[in-house]
C-alpha cells in the first residue's frame, strides 16, 4: 500500500487541506485529510511537500505529439506519443482522428483499437480510452483543414464501416448538425454510448437545437469552426453557449480563441460544462517546422500550426491550457483543473477517471500552486 500526501488535494469537486490518499493495487482505497486519519501501519508515505494533488489530466481531443501524428503512429510512435503525455500531467487521452479517405481512417481507426486494447500493459504513459472520431461527416463551409474532398454525408452505413473498425471503441464523434442525415446518426449511435459533439458547423440555432434533441452533448473546440455568434443570429453558438446540457470544449492557448472570448465562454458554460482540450498536433514538444496532420501537412512558425491560411491544431499541452485559464478567466487552480479532469472525463464517458474517490484508478498529477506539473501518477505508479 502507498500512501500520498500534500499541501492540498482536489478531487477536484473538494479542496482537502493536508490530504492522505491511499493507494492498492493501482486503485484509490481511500481520501481524507491527516487530521481525519493516519496511514496504516507498514504502508509508504510519499509527501509532495507544497504541491498538490489532483486526478490525471484526461485530453478527449488530441491529435498528436512528440513529432508523431496518432493517423499514422505505429507502436513506436504511440508509445513517444503517451510517454510526452504522461510527462506533461495527461494520464488518460481519446486518440482524435481528422478527415482522410475512407480507407486511411479506418486502417487508423483499426491501429488505435489495437493501441486501446493492449494499453493496460504499458504502464508509465497515458492510457488511451477510446476514440474521438473528427470527421468525416463536418460541413463544407467550416470543415477547417478537413480536406473537402473526403467529407461525407452522415449516414448509417458510414458510420457502420467506421465502428466496426474501430472495433466499438469511438466514444466522441464531432459531427455537424445541419447535414441531411446528421440527426439519425446521432440518435442510432447515441444509443453505443457515443458522445455526439457538435462542430465543424454552420447551423443556425434551430439546426443546433435539433442535433442536441437528437442525442448530442458536447460541442467541439467552441468558436473554432463554427458559424460566428451573432446577436441577431446567435447560431449554434446560442444553443452552445447557453444549454447546460452541453458541454464545450476550448481550446486555451491564446491563439484559437482571445482570452477575452474565453472569458465569456467560461462564464457561459461555467465550471462544470468548460472542458478544456489541446487539439494539439505532430509539432506539439517540437521545433517549428513541417509536420503531418491526417493526410495533409502543415507548418508551424510562432506557435501557429497553419495548412493553407487556416489554423490546423495546436502545439499546447493540457497543462499549459490549466495555466492559461487561470490567467485568461481568472479562474483559480480547483476550477482549472476540474475542465480539464473530471468534465472531459465525463463527457467522454470515462468511468474511473478524473476524480479522487475510493475505487478510482490511481491517476494523479501533483501540480505545484501554478499549476505547473511536478510528477505524474499512473495507476499507483510514478511516471519518471
Ligand atoms: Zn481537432
Amino acid at each position: 500500500m502507498l500512501a500520498l500526501t500534500a499541501k492540498a488535494l482536489y478531487t477536484p469537486i473538494e479542496k482537502i487541506e493536508h490530504p492522505l490518499l491511499l493507494i492498492q493495487d493501482g486503485s484509490i482505497l481511500k481520501v481524507s485529510s491527516r487530521a481525519a486519519s493516519e496511514a496504516p501501519a507498514k504502508c509508504r508515505v510519499q509527501d509532495f511537500g507544497d504541491c498538490t494533488l489532483a486526478p490525471g489530466l484526461v485530453d478527449i481531443h488530441t491529435h498528436g505529439a512528440a513529432g508523431f501524428d496518432l493517423m499514422q503512429a505505429d507502436a513506436n510512435g504511440l508509445g513517444k506519443i503517451e510517454g510526452f503525455l504522461a510527462r506533461h500531467g495527461v494520464t488518460s487521452y481519446f486518440p482524435t482522428t481528422v478527415t482522410a479517405p475512407m480507407d486511411t481512417t479506418l486502417a487508423a481507426l483499426d491501429r488505435l483499437a489495437a493501441e486501446i486494447e493492449s494499453s493496460n500493459s504499458h504502464g508509465q504513459r497515458a492510457e488511451p480510452l477510446g476514440i474521438h472520431i473528427e470527421g468525416p461527416f463536418l460541413s463544407h463551409t467550416r470543415r477547417g483543414m478537413h480536406p473537402l474532398q473526403d467529407l461525407q454525408k452522415p449516414t448509417l452505413a458510414a458510420f457502420e464501416k467506421l465502428w466496426q473498425a474501430a472495433r466499438g471503441h469511438i466514444r466522441v464523434m464531432t459531427i455537424a448538425p445541419e447535414l441531411d442525415g446528421a440527426l439519425e446518426v446521432i440518435s442510432e449511435a447515441t444509443k453505443r454510448g457515443v458522445c455526439f459533439s457538435i462542430g465543424h458547423s454552420d447551423a443556425d440555432l434551430d439546426q443546433a437545437r435539433k442535433g442536441v434533441a437528437a442525442g448530442a452533448r458536447h460541442a467541439t473546440h467552441a468558436f473554432n469552426a463554427m458559424r460566428p455568434l451573432d446577436h441577431r443570429d446567435p447560431g449554434i453558438l446560442g444553443e452552445v453557449m447557453t444549454n447546460p446540457g452541453l458541454s464545450a470544449e476550448i481550446i486555451a492557448d491564446g491563439i484559437h480563441v482571445h482570452p477575452i472570448v474565453i472569458q465569456i465562454a467560461t462564464r457561459a458554460k461555467g465550471v462544470e460544462g468548460t472542458v478544456l482540450i489541446t487539439d494539439a498536433t505532430a509539432a506539439t514538444g517540437m521545433p517549428e517546422g513541417r509536420y503531418q496532420l491526417g493526410s495533409v501537412e502543415i507548418e508551424v512558425k510562432d506557435g501557429m500550426c497553419m495548412h493553407e491560411g487556416t489554423l490546423a491544431g495546436s502545439v499546447l499541452t493540457l497543462e499549459r491550457a490549466v495555466r492559461n485559464v487561470m490567467s485568461f478567466a481568472q479562474w483559480e487552480l480547483q476550477h482549472a483543473v476540474r475542465a480539464a479532469t473530471l468534465n472531459p472525463a465525463k463527457t467522454a464517458g470515462a468511468r474511473n477517471k478524473g476524480l479522487l474517490q475510493p475505487g478510482a484508478d490511481a491517476d494523479l498529477v501533483v501540480l505545484t500552486g501554478s499549476g505547473e506539473v511536478k510528477a505524474t501518477i499512473i495507476k499507483g505508479v510514478l511516471v519518471l
